[in-house]
């Protein structure tokens, strides 16, 4: 019965999807209300120590059985809700109860911070900020990540070749450790567990709230779009840009083939008010508008660049509605102008939804035949990336968009100090880049045979040679020892004794790794012709 269930959702998974889009709509809809509520009437910093208080209980009882019967914790945020696209083995570990960790607690616009529960949205977040005049330094493309999932993951944007990753911008963390003490961690109180807390995806300790810096804005980005012919002149303008004094607040790239690129400029401004410019306004978020991908797209056969003013809630979740372009694989018909005028406002499914629908055949397919990555690079190794994805994967777009990776001397965490080519002179950071690749390898499209674990493996290996890291929300087929190579895991390993966390806590490659058997499909792949 429970085979014959998974094999009808399995063939019938786009209407299936099609369906849930309304049901997204509507789960969507209740979340912002209950935001609305919260943010109007909710006693959320009062309910806030008690819910810590709440947690630490739990913990402390956890902490409290022998040892041998304890299974390592994690929190109770159920595997289909997040956006990895891995399947976290929960059900192996000790659940901790802290889900309903979900208010905005604060804003000192003075100090320039917003303090907030781990799992309060992107969305929900910006909602909270931009009618103060405010956003987060770093605001993901995606309104469903959560605050705490990125600060214990990455956290990289299109502004970050200014500020770097997220959790360069976090202020303080608060954490409950194994034995329930709750800690407030700053660069300066308990400064190792600070480095170690970004990219250990929750293998340290519980994260109860975090302290982030924001900034001001204003109510349009004046985008600038600049057609570009030749990969090496895209990767140079990119590096250029990213470095110079007067570097645009946003800076991104979409390249549609190995040599054809539009890149991004955006800076802040205020409503245009000559009327040539009012012309340009686009809100392109609106539910019958293009899709962003294939808006920018049209840029790229026009002479010379082209401008248009976004408002500022529309330009940061310009990606949303398409999830980049990972949805044109799932609803290919989305973009038509009838289906956006009749249905686009429903857009995009959640990609919780999504994943409650992933059958265990549909996540094998996914896994073999689709490739879903974030890289994060070095700027000096930006054109030979682009050349290994075309040559492994034939697949655009690709998003490109740079981003600081500081040395922290002593205190580095699981990026290593970067390397001295990739310095950018007189600074303490180097300049790097996240090449984004999501969808379907050309090979397989064409319904050629295509080993794709073969290839995310040489991928992996590129990437390790030229000191990058695969973003852990996507699939990684490493070796353990081959991940010890990619990260610096001297400080982790050292923090996570210190403070009990390698009795309490999956180490961070168990926690990462698929629930797939990479290996077993790796070797069924090398059994099969070429
Ligand atoms: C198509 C696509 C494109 C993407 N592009 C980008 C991008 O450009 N930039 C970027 O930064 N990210 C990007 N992401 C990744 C996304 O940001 C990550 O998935 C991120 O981790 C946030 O997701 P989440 O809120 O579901 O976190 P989760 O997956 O829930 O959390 C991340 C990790 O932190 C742990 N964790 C979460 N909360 C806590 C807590 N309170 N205490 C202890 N541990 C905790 C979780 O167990 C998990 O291991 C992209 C994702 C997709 C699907």
């Amino acid at each position: 019965m429970k085979q014959l269930v998974f094999d009808l959702l399995t063939r019938f998974r786009g209407v299936i999807l099609l369906c849930l889009l309304p049901v997204g709509y509507l789960f969507d809809a209740v979340m912002r209300l209950r935001n609305f509520y919260y943010e109007r009437w909710g006693a959320a910093p009062e309910q806030h120590g008690l819910r810590v208080a709440e947690i630490q209980r739990q913990v402390r009882r956890w902490y409290a059985q022998p040892a041998e019967t304890r299974r390592p914790m994690c929190t109770d945020r159920r595997t289909w809700q997040n956006l990895s696209t891995r399947f976290e083995p929960k059900h192996e570990w000790h659940k901790i109860r802290m889900s309903g960790l979900r208010d905005v607690l604060g804003v000192d616009l003075e100090r320039g911070t917003v303090r907030v529960e781990p799992f309060v949205t992107v969305g929900s977040v910006t909602r909270y900020l931009l009618p103060r005049g405010h956003m987060l330094q770093v605001t993901l493309e995606i309104e469903d990540a959560t605050i705490g999932g990125l600060a214990m993951a990455v956290g990289m944007t299109t502004h970050s070749h200014k500020v770097g990753l997220l959790y360069e911008t976090v202020v303080a963390y608060e954490v409950v450790v194994a034995d329930g003490s709750l800690l407030r961690v700053t660069r300066d109180e308990h400064p190792e567990l600070f480095h170690a807390l970004p990219w250990s995806h929750g293998t340290l300790g519980l994260l109860v709230s975090l302290e982030l810096k924001i900034m001001p804005v204003k109510p349009f980005v004046h985008l600038r779009y600049i057609p570009v012919h030749t990969q090496q002149q895209y990767c140079d303008q990119l590096r250029e840009l990213s470095v110079a004094a007067d570097a645009p607040d946003f800076l991104e790239a979409t390249v549609y083939a190995k040599d054809h690129a539009v890149i991004m400029t955006g800076d802040f401004a205020d409503a245009p008010t000559a009327p040539a410019d009012r012309r340009k306004i686009n809100p392109l978020g609106r539910w019958y508008k293009p899709w962003f991908f294939k808006h920018v797209e049209t840029f790229l056969w026009k002479d010379g660049e082209s401008e248009e003013y976004v408002p500022l809630r529309h330009y940061l979740m310009r990606h949303n509605r398409s999830i980049f372009w990972v949805v044109q694989h799932m609803i290919s018909f989305g973009n038509h102008p009838v289906f956006r005028w009749l249905l686009g406002w429903l857009m995009p499914p959640r990609i919780q939804f999504i994943k409650f629908s992933t059958t265990p055949a549909v996540r094998e397919m996914t896994f073999t035949k689709q490739v879903f990555q974030d890289i994060v690079l070095p700027m000096s190794a930006m054109s030979r990336a682009i050349d290994a994805s075309h040559r492994l994967f034939e697949m655009y777009p690709v998003l490109l968009y740079p981003s600081r990776i500081y040395d922290h001397g002593p205190l580095q965490g699981q990026l290593r100090a970067p390397r001295e080519q990739d310095r950018v002179p007189g600074t303490d950071f180097g300049m790097y880049f996240d090449l984004g690749v999501y969808g379907v390898p050309l090979p397989i499209l064409h319904g050629k045979p295509f080993k794709t674990v073969h290839a995310m493996r040489k991928m992996e290996d590129f990437t390790r040679e030229v000191g990058g890291y695969p973003f852990l929300y996507a699939d990684t087929f490493m070796t353990r020892e081959e991940f010890g190579q990619m990260f610096n895991l001297d400080l982790y390993e050292k923090v996570r004794a210190q403070y009990g966390a390698d009795q309490a806590f999956p180490h961070l490659y168990d926690k990462i790794k698929p629930e797939v058997d990479v290996f077993a499909v790796l070797a069924r792949e090398a059994s099969e012709p070429d």
